[in-house]
């Protein structure tokens, strides 16, 4: 069956169509700059990749675009409609609702809508793709596969902040993560790749991307992760700040007179390395300036590694140890540089990174020597996949 996988933001909408058998990518691309100047990037398998500014004022005209180009008679990659057996939806914030994925309802639309508060910037997004997929392919199965929903297994004790109860039972504030696809595919695909059961491993996740989170999965159930009630906690990432003293914010609004709104877009877009460097938020870049000698690009590198591996720590000692570290996503796969200085701290772990593997990039691969006592592995995540996988598992049942 071939699922069309939707990831759908507020300006952007990306997509793969994906033969849930072969699991091969029939097309891929995005819509972006979407109520602006929409420009359409698509490609299907064995064509070259085409650029195209289009007009689409709203999502609509986006999925549009992209069914057109699906069915095109020259670079299309099916010939008809009737050949895309469901749609799969990136939903970011499933709240409490959620544990797994489903299938999308007029009820499960309502839930998504309740716990939009929790995720104001993603979740109206991830609605609109769903509703404008509905008045293009009616009758189409349609998921909802949700960012959160793998967390859903972490104990209270993990999930639960330090302030007055009633803000988690009247209005649940509590830790709900991210990246949970990602996190649940690679700590499978790793257990897969090291030949051991998945229900008896532990096993620390370092999705290290612009965003980035560590999670600490016990006997194949997520137990702890750094993103917190919104993706702001925890990693430093490229342009957001991760764990501060929230006294930070009351002290930095009253020097600077900023209200509240102006402190969140410090802390989410002008943070991060891209906020200690003043270089960049793209680590190829900050790599490169540590290289020619930029002491704040070297210095953010320090901070972010030094914090994943607080993290590490941290779920190694919730987990009471742990078999196997994997790094994922745009930097855990490709930058050899970061995973050396972050394993560089695992010693106490039992950890050797066999320096030739670690030079490797973006494959399946145990970077860890064979006497290591914990495995560490290069996984590069595939969140698509994932998604297209639970849909085609839902529309199956
Ligand atoms: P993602 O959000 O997963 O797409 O990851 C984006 C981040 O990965 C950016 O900071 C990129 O600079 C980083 N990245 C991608 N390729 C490399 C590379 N070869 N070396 C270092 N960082 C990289």
């Amino acid at each position: 069956m071939n699922i069309l996988v939707i990831n759908c933001g507020s300006s952007s909408l990306k997509f793969q169509l994906i033969d849930s058998a072969s699991e091969e990518v029939l097309a891929k691309g995005l819509c972006e700059r979407i109520g602006i100047d929409g420009r359409l990037v698509y490609q299907s398998e064995g064509n070259e990749k085409e650029i195209t500014k289009e007009h689409m004022p709203t999502h609509t005209e986006a999925v549009k675009l992209v069914l057109e180009a699906l069915v095109n008679p020259k670079t299309g990659a099916i010939s008809s409609l009737d050949e895309i057996g469901a749609v799969g939806h990136r939903i970011v914030h499933g709240g409490e609702a959620f544990t797994e994925s489903t299938l999308i309802t007029d009820e499960v639309i309502a839930a998504v809508e309740r716990v939009s508060e929790l995720a104001p910037l993603h979740n109206p997004a991830n609605l609109i793709g769903i509703e404008a997929c509905q008045k293009l392919m009616p009758g189409v199965p349609m998921a909802a596969v949700f960012d959160t929903a793998f967390h859903q297994t972490m104990p209270a004790e993990a999930y639960m902040y330090g302030i007055p109860y009633k803000y988690y039972s009247q209005f649940k504030v509590r830790k709900y993560g991210f990246h949970g696809t990602s996190h649940s595919y690679v700590s499978k695909h790793a257990a897969d790749m090291l030949g051991q059961p998945y229900e008896s491993l532990k096993t620390i996740v370092c999705h290290l991307g612009n965003g980035a989170s560590v999670c600490a999965v016990k006997n194949g159930k997520s137990v702890d992760t750094s993103m917190g009630l919104t993706p702001l906690e925890g990693l430093v990432m490229g342009t957001r700040s991760g764990d501060i003293d929230p006294s930070v914010i009351e002290y930095i609004a009253e020097k600077e007179n900023f209200e509240m709104e102006h402190i969140m877009d410090v802390l989410n877009k002008k943070s991060g390395v891209y906020g200690i460097s003043g270089v960049s938020s793209d680590f190829r870049d900050i790599e490169a300036a540590a290289e020619a000698g930029d002491e704040r690009a070297a210095l953010a590198q320090d901070v972010f590694c030094y914090r994943v591996v607080k993290y590490i720590g941290a779920y190694a000692a919730a987990m009471n140890g742990v078999d196997a570290i994997c790094f994922t996503a745009g930097l855990g796969e490709n930058s050899g540089e970061t995973r050396k200085k972050i394993c560089d701290y695992l010693g106490y772990l039992g950890v050797e990174l066999d320096e030739e593997a670690n030079k490797r990039r973006g494959e399946d691969l145990v970077i860890s020597t064979e006497s290591s006592k914990v495995k560490v592995l290069m996984v590069p995540t595939n969140e698509e996949l994932a998604i297209a996988r639970e849909t085609a598992a839902l529309v199956q049942k």
